[in-house]
């Protein structure tokens, strides 16, 4: 057990500058390199404005936007501030996401040496022509070097995203891409849907017509396939979309532990623009712009955009859309205790409607989504409101 004083908790870091915007992401980010140094400046300093919190933080997360632009020396000093002003567990999992079109052998070995030990590398696909309708900038060889070269590099813990359901991809393309990711052995495999995120240059093409979004009976085929197939190769789904090889002791030990945080209600702290923070029940977020940002940090002021405290009602919500995304799915002992009721009494209706359709399954105190329920989450998650 740890003390209050000594709560786990994770650190988030945001680098908000890409190569190029590839036309279906709504993360926040810029092109303009030249903000770079002063954003990293400020970075150092919001950190510092954080300072003393009573956490043990066994988690940092270095996303984005594409944290690859950044050379070692410059990430060095964004851990050396992290580990001089906060307390970081000598065991910590230390992330950091790459791309492909901006990473080099020596540049991960650089990496390595400074004690980060996890590799996130936004791979999205092995296709060229998938490749292409996303706007990536590197090619599927490309991926694949990435990978071997952070192997190489000496990383033992190598996460890759893929994407699937899009436009013009086939079950035969998709299969493709998972064997080529199995092939390449990582640890880690995060397989996620194309969404239209509105205000993105794809869903503006889409409204547009100018081309047609798969239909949802090859999505849901290709999701299906995704568990046979990753499973059937020593993956184990243990979120919605993420998958960790198992080990010899049958254990998946490479799960993100970072990502286990979000949903989980476990308290993180996120810097740079954008980034969201969260210590039950708050949760606030920085604004999204590098120059406000640097701007309000200069003249000492946190660059909070909004904070909202949860209500009990929203906390059971966010608790039940979190744990089924979970494949052990929602503790109920836990839920009791934390909302101080019974999960099984106020739900017990709903469990019974979902149980009969299969969708659900209730066993050993726990509350899980069958794989078939998985396919209609959000729908789920809003029949308990
Ligand atoms: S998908 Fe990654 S590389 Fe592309 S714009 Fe978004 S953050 Fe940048």
């Amino acid at each position: 057990m740890h003390s209050k004083q000594t709560k786990l908790a994770g650190i988030y870091v945001h680098i908000p500058f890409c190569v190029q915007k590839c036309p279906y992401c709504d993360f926040f980010s810029i092109t303009d390199q030249s903000l770079k140094q002063p954003f990293l400046k400020t970075l150092l300093r919001e950190m510092d404005m954080i300072g003393n919190v009573p956490f043990l933080f066994d988690t940092l997360y270095i996303g984005g936007g594409t944290p690859s632009v950044f050379k070692a020396e410059s990430i060095g000093q964004l851990l050396e501030a992290a580990h001089r002003i906060f307390k970081i567990s000598a065991n910590a999992e230390v992330t950091i996401e790459v791309n492909p079109c901006s990473i080099n052998p020596e540049q991960l070995r650089d990496y390595q040496n400074l004690g980060i030990n996890r590799i996130s590398i936004g791979t999205q696909s092995f296709n060229d022509r998938t490749l292409d309708f996303l706007g990536r900038l590197h090619s599927g060889e490309d991926a694949s070097l990435a990978i071997k070269w952070a192997r190489k590099a000496g990383f033992d813990n190598i996460g890759l995203d893929l994407i699937y359901g899009i436009p013009g991809q086939t079950k035969k393309s998709w299969l493709f891409d998972l064997h080529r990711a199995v092939e390449l052995e990582p640890e880690h495999i995060s397989c996620y849907m194309l969404t239209y995120e509105s205000g993105t240059p794809m869903d503006r093409n889409r409204q547009k017509g100018f081309f047609c979004p798969m239909a949802e009976s090859l999505t849901s085929d290709l999701f299906e396939t995704t568990i046979e197939f990753l499973n059937a190769n020593g993956y184990v789904q243990y979120e919605i979309s993420n998958f960790a090889r198992t080990g010899f002791d049958g254990f998946e030990s490479k799960r993100s532990r970072h990502n286990q945080k979000y949903w989980s209600f476990a308290p993180y702290l996120g810097f740079g623009p954008s980034a969201h923070s969260f210590i039950d029940p708050e949760r606030y977020w920085n604004c999204r712009s590098v120059k406000k940002y640097i701007k309000k940090i200069e003249a000492g002021i946190l660059p909070l955009e909004e904070k909202e405290v949860l209500s009990r009602e929203q906390s059971m919500i966010e608790a039940i859309y979190l744990g089924l995304r979970k494949r052990d799915g929602i503790c109920v002992d836990t839920f009791d205790k934390k909302f101080d009721t019974s999960f099984k009494k106020i739900f017990g209706e709903t469990i019974a409607h979902l149980e009969e359709k299969k969708f659900l399954k209730v066993a050993q105190n726990r509350c899980a989504l069958t794989q078939q329920g998985m396919l209609f989450l959000d729908s789920i998650a809003s029949s308990f409101l």
